[in-house]
């Protein structure tokens, strides 16, 4: 009980950074340069605010146009020219309320969302910055089945929908000094549009408030990547931080999905020249080039490239190559040098397709959370309120 009480407490400090728990401001559309764009209800009503006063009601038979005219948005329908505004809102009248968007320069599909749309500019007023202003489950909704896809099982979407729900509320501040709180990038988590998939609906609703607590009570680095090939890391082999529940584990169930393997060749003297320039590898020394090719992770994960002294780590060739992991082993195959890789992803935390596999062979969302993430616990957020109210 007093544990209990504990986790409250904490999780009470963390969110109090979190201005409201229940909606979340998201960037949406944001790797797009975005000058034009088309905003339409697809149900329920909602109230058009252009520079904060109510400027008109608008039912799903309305379409507005936004364009970026002289450091303003010029808001118009069919029949007429509204005016030119700063700041434009729509704001739903209901909670079930959606709404259509589709930006019209430049041209891309249509995409719906639930809730509010705030319109802005950036700050050198070029372009639209779009903030959905949206239900944090409804939310939740669009990150699992943009995160995980369609057609998985329930208890993986379940899974998923708590591990969004944490990386949500350990990153809400990621994005606080542009004014919303994260982005739809993969920066901060995917999320494409509302979820329509009914699976994912009732797996986050079944799931509601439930967020994942370390052994010290905070709120664990929920993170999460597509294939580990086998084994996933340590968080201190990839980013320098050490937790006692992302720890490496052996992962059988993923070896048999799409992202196990890849292959990848690079001409030999490329591959030599980047070792030579980038980091001062030897060349010269024929011992050391003999085994610039015969690198072999068969029997784990390694942190470092061939030689522990030199220290040049698996993650930089990642990264400069765009490798899809760090789990390769590589020989020389003529004139090229031959990456045989294992996985996709950083491999630190849950591997997807693992837990899928996990999932579809009947093992429940708890114990699939367990094998990958260790000594961490479920926590309901909903008895905060009641917390609260002592
Ligand atoms: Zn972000
Ligand atoms: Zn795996």
């Amino acid at each position: 009980m007093k544990k209990q009480i504990i986790i409250l407490f904490l999780l009470i400090t963390t969110l109090a950074h979190s201005e409201n728990l229940t909606n979340v401001t998201v960037r949406i559309l944001t790797t797009r340069v975005i000058t034009t764009f088309i905003f339409s209800p697809l149900t329920g009503n909602y109230m058009v605010y252009g520079d904060g006063l109510l400027l008109t009601d608008c039912d799903p038979s309305g379409i507005y146009q936004m364009n970026v005219e002289n450091d303003s948005i010029r808001l118009k329908t069919f029949e007429k020219n509204i005016g030119k505004y700063a700041s434009i809102k729509f704001y739903s009248k209901a909670p079930e309320a959606v709404f259509k968007i589709k930006s019209v320069n430049p041209l891309s599909k249509v995409r719906t969302y639930d809730n509010n749309l705030e319109v802005g500019l950036s700050p050198d007023k070029k372009q639209f910055t779009l903030i959905n202003n949206v239900d944090l489950e409804k939310y939740i909704s669009g990150v699992v089945q943009s995160e995980a896809g369609k057609r998985i099982s329930m208890e993986y979407y379940k899974l998923q929908s708590i591990l969004c729900r944490t990386f949500l509320l350990t990153n809400i501040t990621r994005h606080e000094a542009e004014g919303f709180q994260v982005c739809d990038d993969v920066h901060c988590q995917a999320y494409n549009e509302k979820a329509t998939e009914l699976n994912v609906i009732k797996a986050v609703q079944d799931t509601r408030g439930l967020v994942v607590v370390d052994n010290d009570l905070n709120l664990i680095t929920a993170a999460f990547h597509s294939n580990c090939g086998g084994m996933t890391c340590n968080s201190q082999d990839v980013w320098s931080i050490s937790t006692t529940y992302l720890k490496s584990v052996k992962d059988t169930f993923c070896l048999n999905s799409p992202n196990a393997h890849w292959q990848r060749s690079i001409s030999y003297e490329d591959w030599n020249t980047y070792l030579q320039l980038k980091h001062k590898y030897p060349v010269a020394d024929s011992l050391k080039v003999a085994t610039n090719t015969s690198f072999s992770q068969t029997y784990g994960r390694a942190v470092y490239f061939t030689d522990k002294d030199l220290k040049i780590p698996l993650k930089t060739i990642r990264a400069d190559f765009k490798l899809k992991s760090t789990y390769f082993s590589i020989e020389q195959d003529g004139d090229s040098v031959k990456f045989n890789g294992r996985g996709y992803g950083h491999g630190v935390g849950l591997c997807q397709e693992g837990a899928m596999h996990q999932a579809i062979l009947g093992y429940s969302y708890k114990h699939i959370l367990n094998f990958y993430y260790k000594d961490v616990h479920l926590v309901d957020l909903s008895a905060l309120k009641y917390f609260k109210a002592e």
